[in-house]
Protein backbone atom coordinates (compact mmCIF):
# COMPACT_ATOMS: atom_id res chain seq x y z
CA UNK A 1 0.00 0.00 0.00
CA UNK A 2 1.25 3.25 -1.03
CA UNK A 3 1.50 5.82 1.72
CA UNK A 4 0.73 9.32 -0.32
CA UNK A 5 2.10 10.23 -3.77
CA UNK A 6 3.34 13.31 -2.38
CA UNK A 7 6.64 13.84 -4.34
CA UNK A 8 7.99 17.05 -2.22
CA UNK A 9 8.09 16.79 1.58
CA UNK A 10 4.84 17.31 3.28
CA UNK A 11 5.79 20.10 5.37
CA UNK A 12 2.95 20.53 6.85
CA UNK A 13 3.37 16.57 8.98
CA UNK A 14 6.28 18.13 11.01
CA UNK A 15 6.13 18.76 14.75
CA UNK A 16 7.06 22.25 15.66
CA UNK A 17 10.19 20.59 16.80
CA UNK A 18 10.83 18.73 13.54
CA UNK A 19 10.18 21.58 11.51
CA UNK A 20 12.61 23.85 13.49
CA UNK A 21 15.47 20.78 13.08
CA UNK A 22 13.98 20.83 9.12
CA UNK A 23 15.02 24.50 8.77
CA UNK A 24 18.93 23.73 9.82
CA UNK A 25 19.31 21.41 7.87
CA UNK A 26 18.84 23.53 4.57
CA UNK A 27 21.07 25.99 5.77
CA UNK A 28 18.38 28.03 7.42
CA UNK A 29 17.57 29.88 11.14
CA UNK A 30 15.51 28.00 13.24
CA UNK A 31 13.26 30.98 13.56
CA UNK A 32 12.05 30.22 10.16
CA UNK A 33 10.92 27.18 11.42
CA UNK A 34 8.75 28.60 13.92
CA UNK A 35 7.58 31.15 11.29
CA UNK A 36 6.56 28.87 9.61
CA UNK A 37 4.53 26.77 11.53
CA UNK A 38 2.87 29.32 12.63
CA UNK A 39 1.85 30.24 8.92
CA UNK A 40 0.39 26.53 8.46
CA UNK A 41 -0.89 25.54 11.67
CA UNK A 42 -2.56 28.62 13.55
CA UNK A 43 -2.91 31.04 10.21
CA UNK A 44 -3.89 28.11 8.30
CA UNK A 45 -1.90 28.98 4.89
CA UNK A 46 -1.94 26.34 2.90
CA UNK A 47 0.47 27.94 0.01
CA UNK A 48 4.00 29.57 0.57
CA UNK A 49 2.90 32.69 -1.43
CA UNK A 50 1.09 33.41 1.27
CA UNK A 51 3.63 33.51 3.69
CA UNK A 52 4.57 36.87 3.44
CA UNK A 53 6.62 37.78 6.25
CA UNK A 54 9.36 35.12 3.83
CA UNK A 55 11.27 36.69 1.31
CA UNK A 56 10.44 35.71 -1.92
CA UNK A 57 13.93 33.52 -2.63
CA UNK A 58 13.10 31.89 0.34
CA UNK A 59 9.45 31.06 -0.68
CA UNK A 60 10.49 29.91 -3.80
CA UNK A 61 13.08 27.58 -2.59
CA UNK A 62 10.69 25.96 0.12
CA UNK A 63 8.02 26.00 -2.81
CA UNK A 64 10.87 23.57 -4.26
CA UNK A 65 11.62 21.13 -1.82
CA UNK A 66 8.17 21.33 -0.21
CA UNK A 67 4.69 21.26 -0.15
CA UNK A 68 1.56 21.72 2.11
CA UNK A 69 -0.67 18.88 0.53
CA UNK A 70 -3.84 20.37 -0.76
CA UNK A 71 -6.87 19.00 0.76
CA UNK A 72 -10.29 20.37 -1.21
CA UNK A 73 -13.60 20.98 -0.83
CA UNK A 74 -14.98 19.80 -4.35
CA UNK A 75 -18.84 19.57 -2.30
CA UNK A 76 -20.40 20.65 0.07
CA UNK A 77 -24.00 19.86 1.67
CA UNK A 78 -26.22 21.43 4.00
CA UNK A 79 -28.44 19.78 6.16
CA UNK A 80 -32.40 20.95 6.02
CA UNK A 81 -33.01 19.59 9.45
CA UNK A 82 -29.77 19.86 11.81
CA UNK A 83 -26.86 22.32 12.54
CA UNK A 84 -25.22 19.93 10.31
CA UNK A 85 -22.64 19.72 6.87
CA UNK A 86 -20.71 17.46 5.19
CA UNK A 87 -17.78 18.10 3.14
CA UNK A 88 -16.29 16.37 0.55
CA UNK A 89 -12.06 16.42 0.38
CA UNK A 90 -10.08 15.60 -2.96
CA UNK A 91 -6.62 14.92 -1.94
CA UNK A 92 -3.55 15.39 -3.94
CA UNK A 93 -3.85 11.82 -5.28
CA UNK A 94 -7.43 12.45 -6.38
CA UNK A 95 -8.79 10.29 -3.09
CA UNK A 96 -11.72 11.30 -2.11
CA UNK A 97 -13.03 11.78 1.98
CA UNK A 98 -15.57 13.62 3.72
CA UNK A 99 -15.71 15.35 6.78
CA UNK A 100 -18.74 16.65 8.98
CA UNK A 101 -19.38 19.62 11.18
CA UNK A 102 -21.81 19.59 13.60
CA UNK A 103 -22.56 22.97 15.34
CA UNK A 104 -23.44 22.11 19.10
CA UNK A 105 -24.41 25.05 22.16
CA UNK A 106 -21.21 24.37 23.50
CA UNK A 107 -19.23 24.79 20.19
CA UNK A 108 -18.86 23.40 16.72
CA UNK A 109 -17.59 19.79 16.26
CA UNK A 110 -15.88 18.25 13.68
CA UNK A 111 -15.87 14.71 12.52
CA UNK A 112 -12.66 13.36 10.53
CA UNK A 113 -11.68 10.82 8.86
CA UNK A 114 -8.52 8.88 9.40
CA UNK A 115 -7.98 6.48 6.21
CA UNK A 116 -9.31 6.65 2.66
CA UNK A 117 -11.57 3.72 2.99
CA UNK A 118 -11.33 1.19 5.98
CA UNK A 119 -10.35 -2.17 6.00
CA UNK A 120 -12.20 -3.03 9.65
CA UNK A 121 -15.62 -4.79 7.79
CA UNK A 122 -17.71 -3.69 10.16
CA UNK A 123 -21.46 -4.76 9.23
CA UNK A 124 -23.37 -2.27 9.68
CA UNK A 125 -20.78 0.73 8.34
CA UNK A 126 -20.56 1.78 5.10
CA UNK A 127 -17.04 3.00 5.39
CA UNK A 128 -15.93 -0.18 5.31
CA UNK A 129 -17.64 -0.99 1.65
CA UNK A 130 -14.77 -1.19 -0.79
CA UNK A 131 -12.19 -2.00 2.05
CA UNK A 132 -9.09 0.40 2.52
CA UNK A 133 -7.54 2.55 0.06
CA UNK A 134 -4.89 4.24 2.01
CA UNK A 135 -3.94 5.78 5.18
CA UNK A 136 -4.60 9.68 6.02
CA UNK A 137 -1.10 11.64 6.55
CA UNK A 138 -1.35 14.26 9.74
CA UNK A 139 -1.37 16.96 7.54
CA UNK A 140 -4.19 15.19 5.80
CA UNK A 141 -6.26 14.72 8.65
CA UNK A 142 -5.62 18.16 10.09
CA UNK A 143 -6.34 19.63 6.63
CA UNK A 144 -9.90 18.62 7.08
CA UNK A 145 -10.11 20.61 10.41
CA UNK A 146 -8.17 23.60 8.76
CA UNK A 147 -10.42 23.52 5.90
CA UNK A 148 -13.36 23.53 7.66
CA UNK A 149 -12.58 26.33 9.85
CA UNK A 150 -12.37 28.72 7.15
CA UNK A 151 -14.74 27.90 4.80
CA UNK A 152 -17.16 28.24 7.19
CA UNK A 153 -15.41 31.40 9.19
CA UNK A 154 -16.23 28.99 12.53
CA UNK A 155 -14.04 28.78 15.29
CA UNK A 156 -13.77 24.83 15.68
CA UNK A 157 -13.55 23.91 19.42
CA UNK A 158 -13.94 20.03 19.14
CA UNK A 159 -13.05 17.27 17.05
CA UNK A 160 -13.63 14.04 16.76
CA UNK A 161 -11.78 10.97 15.31
CA UNK A 162 -15.11 9.01 13.77
CA UNK A 163 -15.39 9.59 10.37
CA UNK A 164 -13.93 6.62 7.91
CA UNK A 165 -11.33 4.63 9.14
CA UNK A 166 -10.14 3.15 11.97
CA UNK A 167 -7.36 5.29 13.59
CA UNK A 168 -5.72 3.31 15.55
CA UNK A 169 -5.18 0.71 12.11
CA UNK A 170 -3.21 4.39 11.14
CA UNK A 171 -1.50 4.63 14.95
CA UNK A 172 1.61 7.19 13.81
CA UNK A 173 0.03 9.33 11.61
CA UNK A 174 -3.11 9.64 13.78
CA UNK A 175 -0.77 10.47 17.29
CA UNK A 176 1.14 13.27 15.23
CA UNK A 177 -2.30 14.37 14.35
CA UNK A 178 -3.80 14.84 17.93
CA UNK A 179 -0.24 16.49 18.69
CA UNK A 180 -0.16 19.28 16.27
CA UNK A 181 -3.76 19.40 16.47
CA UNK A 182 -3.34 20.57 20.45
CA UNK A 183 0.22 22.35 19.77
CA UNK A 184 -0.08 25.21 21.88
CA UNK A 185 2.16 27.19 18.83
CA UNK A 186 -1.06 25.93 16.44
CA UNK A 187 -4.79 25.94 16.36
CA UNK A 188 -3.93 24.82 20.07
CA UNK A 189 -7.05 22.40 20.26
CA UNK A 190 -7.29 21.29 24.04
CA UNK A 191 -6.90 17.27 24.56
CA UNK A 192 -9.67 16.86 26.60
CA UNK A 193 -11.81 18.19 23.65
CA UNK A 194 -10.07 15.86 21.17
CA UNK A 195 -11.99 12.00 20.90
CA UNK A 196 -11.21 9.25 19.24
CA UNK A 197 -13.18 6.22 18.49
CA UNK A 198 -11.74 2.42 18.04
CA UNK A 199 -12.97 -0.95 17.02
CA UNK A 200 -10.80 -2.20 19.69
CA UNK A 201 -7.42 -2.97 18.26
CA UNK A 202 -5.74 -3.62 21.75
CA UNK A 203 -1.83 -3.69 21.33
CA UNK A 204 -2.95 -0.03 20.34
CA UNK A 205 -5.19 0.88 22.69
CA UNK A 206 -2.38 -0.38 25.50
CA UNK A 207 0.05 2.13 23.45
CA UNK A 208 -2.28 4.52 23.80
CA UNK A 209 -3.09 4.62 26.98
CA UNK A 210 1.10 5.25 27.88
CA UNK A 211 1.44 8.37 25.35
CA UNK A 212 0.21 11.06 28.28
CA UNK A 213 -2.71 12.18 26.74
CA UNK A 214 -5.80 13.95 27.71
CA UNK A 215 -7.95 12.83 24.63
CA UNK A 216 -11.60 11.14 25.17
CA UNK A 217 -11.24 7.01 24.03
CA UNK A 218 -14.63 5.64 22.59
CA UNK A 219 -14.99 2.02 22.28
CA UNK A 220 -17.05 0.74 19.49
CA UNK A 221 -19.12 -1.82 21.58
CA UNK A 222 -22.21 -2.83 19.95
CA UNK A 223 -22.50 -6.59 20.87
CA UNK A 224 -22.54 -7.37 25.06
CA UNK A 225 -20.87 -10.37 24.64
CA UNK A 226 -18.05 -11.93 22.73
CA UNK A 227 -20.31 -13.84 20.05
CA UNK A 228 -22.57 -10.95 19.06
CA UNK A 229 -19.82 -8.86 18.76
CA UNK A 230 -17.83 -10.51 16.29
CA UNK A 231 -20.96 -11.29 14.49
CA UNK A 232 -21.22 -7.53 13.82
CA UNK A 233 -17.52 -6.69 14.18
CA UNK A 234 -14.61 -9.09 12.19
CA UNK A 235 -12.09 -7.27 14.44
CA UNK A 236 -13.56 -8.99 17.69
CA UNK A 237 -11.84 -12.25 16.10
CA UNK A 238 -8.80 -10.77 16.63
CA UNK A 239 -9.19 -9.44 19.91
CA UNK A 240 -11.74 -10.86 22.55
CA UNK A 241 -13.91 -8.84 24.46
CA UNK A 242 -12.36 -9.41 27.75
CA UNK A 243 -9.28 -8.28 26.37
CA UNK A 244 -10.59 -4.80 24.78
CA UNK A 245 -12.53 -4.15 27.94
CA UNK A 246 -9.36 -4.68 30.30
CA UNK A 247 -7.15 -2.47 27.63
CA UNK A 248 -10.15 0.11 28.25
CA UNK A 249 -9.81 -0.36 31.66
CA UNK A 250 -6.28 -0.02 31.31
CA UNK A 251 -6.88 3.63 29.72
CA UNK A 252 -8.51 4.95 32.34
CA UNK A 253 -6.15 3.92 35.09
CA UNK A 254 -2.98 5.53 33.10
CA UNK A 255 -4.85 8.98 31.76
CA UNK A 256 -7.88 9.00 34.49
CA UNK A 257 -10.31 9.69 31.57
CA UNK A 258 -13.27 7.93 31.53
CA UNK A 259 -13.66 5.63 28.52
CA UNK A 260 -17.39 6.18 26.44
CA UNK A 261 -18.88 3.00 25.08
CA UNK A 262 -20.70 3.38 21.93
CA UNK A 263 -23.29 1.05 21.01
CA UNK A 264 -25.34 1.14 17.58
CA UNK A 265 -28.86 -0.08 18.38
CA UNK A 266 -29.76 -2.55 15.71
CA UNK A 267 -33.84 -3.95 15.70
CA UNK A 268 -34.11 -7.98 16.54
CA UNK A 269 -30.31 -8.12 16.78
CA UNK A 270 -28.43 -6.42 19.83
CA UNK A 271 -31.67 -4.66 21.50
CA UNK A 272 -33.21 -7.08 23.54
CA UNK A 273 -33.78 -7.76 27.03
CA UNK A 274 -30.99 -9.77 27.33
CA UNK A 275 -28.61 -7.87 25.72
CA UNK A 276 -29.67 -4.84 27.93
CA UNK A 277 -28.92 -7.87 30.93
CA UNK A 278 -25.41 -8.00 29.79
CA UNK A 279 -24.64 -4.84 29.11
CA UNK A 280 -25.46 -3.97 32.51
CA UNK A 281 -23.24 -6.47 33.64
CA UNK A 282 -20.60 -5.27 31.56
CA UNK A 283 -20.53 -1.86 32.59
CA UNK A 284 -21.81 -1.18 35.95
CA UNK A 285 -18.71 -1.70 37.88
CA UNK A 286 -17.33 0.76 35.59
CA UNK A 287 -16.69 4.48 35.74
CA UNK A 288 -17.51 5.37 32.16
CA UNK A 289 -20.12 6.53 29.78
CA UNK A 290 -22.18 4.93 27.00
CA UNK A 291 -23.39 6.59 24.03
CA UNK A 292 -27.13 4.28 22.33
CA UNK A 293 -26.78 4.95 18.39
CA UNK A 294 -30.15 3.81 16.72
CA UNK A 295 -28.20 2.35 13.62
CA UNK A 296 -28.44 4.82 10.81
CA UNK A 297 -29.10 3.05 7.45
CA UNK A 298 -26.80 2.63 5.02
CA UNK A 299 -28.80 1.06 1.82
CA UNK A 300 -25.98 -1.92 1.07
CA UNK A 301 -26.55 -2.91 4.68
CA UNK A 302 -30.17 -3.20 5.66
CA UNK A 303 -29.74 -3.11 9.06
CA UNK A 304 -33.38 -1.82 11.16
CA UNK A 305 -33.19 0.55 14.06
CA UNK A 306 -35.75 -0.15 17.19
CA UNK A 307 -38.32 1.93 17.09
CA UNK A 308 -38.18 4.87 18.89
CA UNK A 309 -39.76 3.85 22.32
CA UNK A 310 -38.30 0.66 22.09
CA UNK A 311 -35.13 2.37 22.19
CA UNK A 312 -35.91 4.62 25.29
CA UNK A 313 -37.00 1.55 26.97
CA UNK A 314 -33.63 0.12 26.64
CA UNK A 315 -31.99 3.21 27.84
CA UNK A 316 -33.97 3.70 30.71
CA UNK A 317 -33.42 -0.05 32.04
CA UNK A 318 -29.88 0.51 31.68
CA UNK A 319 -29.69 3.57 33.93
CA UNK A 320 -32.16 2.12 36.49
CA UNK A 321 -29.50 -0.19 36.83
CA UNK A 322 -26.75 2.53 37.16
CA UNK A 323 -25.28 2.85 33.94
CA UNK A 324 -24.42 6.37 32.50
CA UNK A 325 -25.99 6.41 29.32
CA UNK A 326 -27.26 8.85 26.42
CA UNK A 327 -28.97 8.70 23.01
CA UNK A 328 -26.63 10.25 21.06
CA UNK A 329 -28.12 13.03 19.20
CA UNK A 330 -28.61 12.00 15.61
CA UNK A 331 -27.17 15.08 13.39
CA UNK A 332 -26.48 14.99 9.75
CA UNK A 333 -28.88 11.60 8.65
CA UNK A 334 -30.34 13.79 5.38
CA UNK A 335 -26.99 14.59 3.86
CA UNK A 336 -25.68 10.56 4.81
CA UNK A 337 -23.74 12.84 7.24
CA UNK A 338 -24.13 10.47 10.67
CA UNK A 339 -22.38 7.69 12.05
CA UNK A 340 -21.49 4.80 9.44
CA UNK A 341 -23.03 7.11 6.90
CA UNK A 342 -19.49 8.48 5.61
CA UNK A 343 -18.07 7.11 2.59
CA UNK A 344 -15.34 7.08 -0.22
CA UNK A 345 -17.74 8.06 -2.89
CA UNK A 346 -15.30 8.47 -5.48
CA UNK A 347 -16.93 7.29 -8.28
CA UNK A 348 -20.13 8.99 -7.93
CA UNK A 349 -17.91 12.75 -7.10
CA UNK A 350 -16.44 12.49 -10.20
CA UNK A 351 -19.56 12.11 -11.97
CA UNK A 352 -21.11 14.98 -10.17
CA UNK A 353 -17.92 17.54 -11.67
N1 LIG B 1 -13.28 3.03 13.15
C1 LIG B 1 -13.70 3.72 14.32
C2 LIG B 1 -14.36 5.07 14.06
C3 LIG B 1 -15.40 5.16 12.97
S1 LIG B 1 -17.09 5.03 13.20
C4 LIG B 1 -14.62 2.85 15.16
O1 LIG B 1 -14.95 1.77 14.72
O2 LIG B 1 -14.94 3.23 16.26
C5 LIG B 1 -17.78 5.94 14.47
C6 LIG B 1 -18.89 5.17 15.16
O3 LIG B 1 -20.05 4.95 14.32
C7 LIG B 1 -18.44 3.78 15.58
O4 LIG B 1 -18.89 3.50 16.86
C8 LIG B 1 -19.14 2.92 14.57
O5 LIG B 1 -19.24 1.59 15.00
C9 LIG B 1 -20.46 3.62 14.44
N2 LIG B 1 -21.26 3.22 13.26
C10 LIG B 1 -20.82 2.67 12.12
N3 LIG B 1 -21.83 2.44 11.27
C11 LIG B 1 -22.96 2.85 11.89
C12 LIG B 1 -24.33 2.91 11.51
N4 LIG B 1 -24.75 2.48 10.32
N5 LIG B 1 -25.19 3.41 12.41
C13 LIG B 1 -24.77 3.87 13.61
N6 LIG B 1 -23.50 3.86 14.00
C14 LIG B 1 -22.59 3.35 13.16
Amino acid sequence: MEENRIQKKDIASYSYEELISEMEKIGEKPFRGKQIFSWIHEKLADDFLKMTNLSGAFRKKLDCLYEVPKVQMVARQISKKDPTEKFLFELVDGSMIESVLMKYDYGNSVCISSQVGCRMGCRFCASAIGGLERNLMPSEMLGQVYQIQKLTGERISNVVIMGTGEPLDNYDNFLKFVRLLSDEHGLHISQRNITVSTCGIVPNMKRLAEERLQITLALSLHGSNQEKRKMLMPVAGRYELSEVMRACDYYFEKTGRRPTFEYSLVKGVNDGEEDARELIRLLRDRNCHLNLIPVNPVKERGFERPERKNALAFKNKLEKNGINVTIRREKGSDIDGACGQLRRRYADAKKER
